[in-house]
């Protein structure tokens, strides 16, 4: 079957700082090629500014990669414009570490999500009243929560709001940049879970991005490991877990904090 995102040879660069005759060009992401099939996960790790977010912004359309292609159900998507783009953005959704992103502070929350609706005219007008209630539910918000404003809700459940957003025009691909990142532990887990739940529910597929390689563990069905823009290790989480073969992996690896083994 053919996978729903294949990136080709992506390389996006960035003029680094310095007087304008001494300007080096720098490759945020050089020459990275990966591939999700429907309804799987892939999780992106790497330390910050390896190139994650510079990469899932190519993915998204919101930033122009210099060479290289991405390919989405078939079509390639850099350089569209217009209402073609417009078509594909309902498709791939991006759900980001902050959620003021897609939250309006002046808007009680369920209209944020209902603007999602509107925006990419999902049902009838009449309809998205229940749709919206149905999406905070989804996302294990109870829908009285959505005359508040942003600003009355914890961070965990304006996360949960931003994911009921996303998820509003029913797309195929999230990429999530960095989701529970800002949340205290427990929460992360709580947040978590709601990912499982949804890659388990609604097939959507994922761009899972984080720093933490301990995070994509548990929500990855593949891992993508990245450094200095390059990526340089891909394989199953069974295998990037337990048979890493790159050494930055490795290092990634011993990082994560564990629990020590309950004495017996
Ligand atoms: P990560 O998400 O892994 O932390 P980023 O993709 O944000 O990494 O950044 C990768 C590199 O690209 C960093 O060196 C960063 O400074 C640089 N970079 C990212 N965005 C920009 C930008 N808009 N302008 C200039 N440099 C950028
Ligand atoms: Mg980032």
């Amino acid at each position: 079957m053919a996978d729903l995102l294949r990136v080709t040879q992506l390389t996006k660069t960035y003029a680094a700082g310095g007087p304008p005759w001494a300007r080096r060009h720098v490759a945020a992401v050089n020459d990275v090629s990966l591939s999700v099939g429907r309804g799987r996960t892939l999780g992106l790790v790497g330390e910050s500014g390896s190139g994650k977010s510079t990469l899932g912004r190519c993915i998204l359309g919101l930033a122009t990669p210099d060479s290289g292609s991405v390919i989405f159900d078939g079509t390639e998507i850099t350089g569209l414009r217009g209402p073609a783009l417009r078509a594909f953005r309902r498709r791939l959704q991006p759900v980001f570490q902050d959620p003021w992103g897609s939250l309006d502070p002046r808007w009680p929350v369920g209209r944020s999500v209902r603007e999602a609706l509107d925006c990419y005219r999902i049902g009838t007008p009449a309809d998205r009243m229940a749709r919206t209630r149905d999406l905070f539910a989804r996302v294990g918000l109870d829908p009285a929560l959505a005359s508040r404003l942003p600003t009355h809700l914890s961070g965990g459940q304006r996360q949960r709001v931003a994911i009921a957003a996303a998820l509003a025009s029913e797309p195929e691909l999230i990429v999530a940049d960095e989701p529970v990142s800002a949340l205290d532990m427990s929460v992360q887990a709580q947040v978590l879970n709601l990912f499982m739940d949804l890659q388990r529910d609604l097939g959507v597929a994922f761009v899972f991005i984080t720093h933490d390689l301990g995070v994509v563990e548990h929500v990855s069905d593949d891992i993508a490991v990245m450094t200095r823009g390059v990526l340089v290790e891909q394989g199953t989480t069974d295998q990037v877990m337990h048979a890493p073969r790159h050494d930055y992996t490795r290092t990634l690896l011993a990082a994560i904090p564990r629990l020590p083994e309950p004495q017996s």
